[in-house]
């Protein structure tokens, strides 16, 4: 390995793609600091060190350099043209529910996972004020990076995400009503580089509100999938979810129920009712995707911050099904048109 290929964290791309390597001697180098910020810097330091003992010096950017880079990596791209074409060549794919803990959050990771195994380049935006958590789930470690009025998302293996976690003080949340909540989805689509990402898959809050009537004035056209489980009560709530859908013209792909059953010495018990995930999915006249079990794998590797472990279990095979369900939607290509009252 030499220090022209080591990869500048964040920017995914090698010192010598960017440019950012100067000054090479035998014992010392120069590194041109794209982000002036110290974790950073850290992590080059260590990068260096792997490969030999050097006198490493971070040098400021000159404004050039910063323009060079910025089209390198596609920050340098018109807001305007990026917001009228931000729909096209992805799909965009809110994961509401009626309810919080019915586990939209896992099941937004879990497809997330999957659809990186099917090949596809994921994006997540957790956009789950009150109960943001994908980071935690998925064992984030590094925070995204700012760069020239852009913002890289945090990469976790393949898997690209912003979140709110990043973003908000756990005492601040409740404080976040709608036109900031507004801001800040503007913010998480247009100015977090998501370049070349084919899904970008959103933890939406639980409820109809803010976010989708945000999503829906920001995008031309994007998908929904209703969690629930099978619980009425969960069910009737997820149906509001799925009614606002509609409504901000978002084609729904369908339902998928999680927590459907558990496995108990080969027999199935069904803790929380059965086949409300079915019965939602007529009552909005969507197709039903898949139901997902109550597992403890997924407890476990989701609490450890590690919930990519749960590729090992048998039951992965599962979420690759329903995710290759999805991908199997056409979407309507229909412009939203947003009619609400
Ligand atoms: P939400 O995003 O809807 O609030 P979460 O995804 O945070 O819900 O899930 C709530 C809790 O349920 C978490 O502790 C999560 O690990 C657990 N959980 C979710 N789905 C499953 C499942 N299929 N099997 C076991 N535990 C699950």
């Amino acid at each position: 390995m030499e220090l022209e290929n080591i990869i500048y964290p964040g920017f995914n791309k090698t010192l010598s793609e960017l440019n950012a390597l100067s000054k090479v001697k035998k014992k010392s180098c120069e590194i041109v600091d794209l982000t002036e910020i110290e974790w950073v810097r850290d992590v080059l330091r260590h990068r260096v060190e792997e490969i030999g003992s050097y006198d490493i010096k971070f040098r400021k950017p000159t404004k050039e350099e910063i323009q060079t880079v910025s089209k390198i990596v596609g920050a340098d791209i018109d807001m305007d043209e990026l917001k009228n074409n931000f729909h096209k060549n992805k799909r965009i794919i809110g994961i509401t529910s009626g309810k919080g803990g019915v586990g939209k959050s896992t099941i937004t990771s879990l497809l997330g996972i999957a659809f990186d195994e099917l090949g596809k380049k994921v994006g997540i935006m957790d956009s789950d004020i009150w109960g943001y958590s994908v980071p935690k789930i998925l064992g984030a470690k590094f925070p995204p990076i700012p760069f020239n009025e852009r913002i890289f998302p945090s990469r976790i293996n393949n898997l690209n995400v912003i979140s709110m976690d990043y973003f908000v003080k756990q005492d601040e949340a409740v404080i976040w009503r709608g036109p900031m909540l507004h801001k800040a989805i503007e913010q998480f689509l247009f100015e977090v580089l998501w370049h070349d990402i084919a899904i970008l898959l959103i933890d939406m809050p639980p409820g109809t509100g803010d976010v989708s009537i945000s999503l829906s004035q920001f995008l031309k056209y994007f998908e929904n999938i209703v969690v629930t489980t099978p619980q009425t009560n969960a069910t009737i709530v997820a149906e509001r979810s799925g009614i606002m859908s509609k409504k901000v013209n978002a084609s729904i792909i369908g339902v998928i129920e999680n927590m459907s059953y558990m496995e108990s010495e080969g027999n199935k018990i069904y803790p929380f009712g059965k086949d409300g995930g079915k019965e939602l999915s007529k009552k909005l006249d969507v197709p039903f995707i898949g139901e997902i079990p109550l597992l403890e794998d997924i407890t476990v590797s989701s609490e450890g911050s590690n919930l990519f472990a749960f590729k090992e279990s048998s039951e992965f095979q599962n979420i690759l099904s329903i995710a290759n369900e999805i991908l199997k939607f056409q979407p309507k290509k229909k412009p939203i048109d947003l009619k609400i009252n």
